[in-house]
């Protein structure tokens, strides 16, 4: 991002807390948070449960007041150009509300006569094809299965063509095919100039999609950034040696790098590649007179970066 580009989505000093009542004392969903989305990213948003991930979608998508702090979507600010900022954001929410009556052809056009998107600017086909719908053009919204409605409340969103598009756990209960084709579409559209933000309990999903990953936690961004440099954060390689001759013990000289012998046999050796050469730990192997059948190597993922940021203390 250049400094003068307008960040797609920016949030400064991000408050909400909901107000209690007699049973439950209030909450602060969000603390207070700074966080920016770049125009053109694939940002993902992930966080364990009650992390405060939807508090945040829903305050973008206008369903949600914040208490305090200020949010601009596409450089307009959701305080006072509120029109503008709605605009420029289509949001898909997690609950699958659609009116049972329609059917998906008309939940899209509705939904673009109310975004004001002239006749000859319509996609409702190219839409619903993206989306797998194409077969379920004409049938009642009520006859739709979950995964199906899922996918026309993603389309209903993109209607009005919005810059930002912000997906709350977009492929959830979505069958790993059609969540295939879903990433697909969400690829294209990033691909012409839609910036995306997802949320996802699936690390995978924001591994392979996002390029960039924020973590929250307990209401406070835990971590913000790209995504090769969140997995490069753990710098733990790990080396398992299948050896040509059964090895009983640990010659000195290895055990010295950390070597152990697991259940199989094998010899495995964990290091910091950033402080280690995998070289000099295979040239010591070497000179203990340990020869080599096979060699497999682990690195950590997102996964273990995930929990080792949202354990609780
Ligand atoms: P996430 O989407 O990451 O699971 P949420 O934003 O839904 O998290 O919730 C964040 C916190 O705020 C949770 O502790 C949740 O219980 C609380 N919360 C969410 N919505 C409300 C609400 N309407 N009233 C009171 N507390 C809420």
């Amino acid at each position: 991002m250049t400094p003068e580009e307008t960040p797609a989505i920016e949030a400064r000093a991000l408050r909400k807390t909901y107000a209690g009542d007699r049973t439950t004392p209030p909450k602060d969903a969000l603390k207070g948070i700074d966080l920016v989305v770049p125009q053109g990213s694939i940002f993902g948003l992930l966080g364990p449960n009650g992390a405060g991930k939807s508090t945040f979608i829903n305050i973008l998508a206008g369903l949600v007041v914040k208490t305090s702090g200020t949010v601009k979507t596409w450089g307009f600010d959701i305080d006072k150009n509120p029109r503008q900022a709605r605009a420029s954001i289509g949001v898909v929410p997690q609950e699958l509300n659609i009116d049972p009556f329609f059917n998906p052809v008309e939940v899209l056009e509705l939904q673009a006569g109310l975004y004001g998107v002239p006749k000859s600017q319509r996609r409702t086909m190219e839409i619903l094809e993206a989306m797998g719908l194409e077969d379920k053009a004409d049938a009642y919204a009520r006859t739709l299965s979950g995964g199906m409605r899922r996918r026309l409340l993603v389309a209903k969103a993109m209607v009005h063509n919005p810059p930002v598009l912000v997906l709350d756990e977009p492929t959830a209960g979505v069958d790993i095919e059609l969540r295939k084709r879903l990433w697909d579409y969400v690829r294209g559209l990033h691909d012409r100039g839609t910036t995306i933000v997802l949320t996802t309990h699936y690390l995978e999903e924001a591994e392979e999609l996002c390029d960039r990953i924020a973590i929250i936690n307990h209401g406070d961004v835990a971590c913000c950034e790209p995504t090769p440099d969140l997995i490069a954060r753990i710098d733990e390689k790990t080396i398992i040696i299948t050896p040509e001759a059964a090895v009983t013990h640990i010659p000195p000289t290895l055990e010295h790098l950390g070597a152990e012998i697991n259940g199989d046999g094998q010899v495995v050796m964990s290091y910091a590649p950033s402080r280690q050469k995998m070289e000099v730990l295979l040239s010591a192997v070497h000179t203990a007179g340990i020869s080599i059948k096979d060699l497999t190597t682990q690195e950590s993922d997102l996964e273990d970066i995930f929990l080792q940021l949202t354990q609780s203390p």
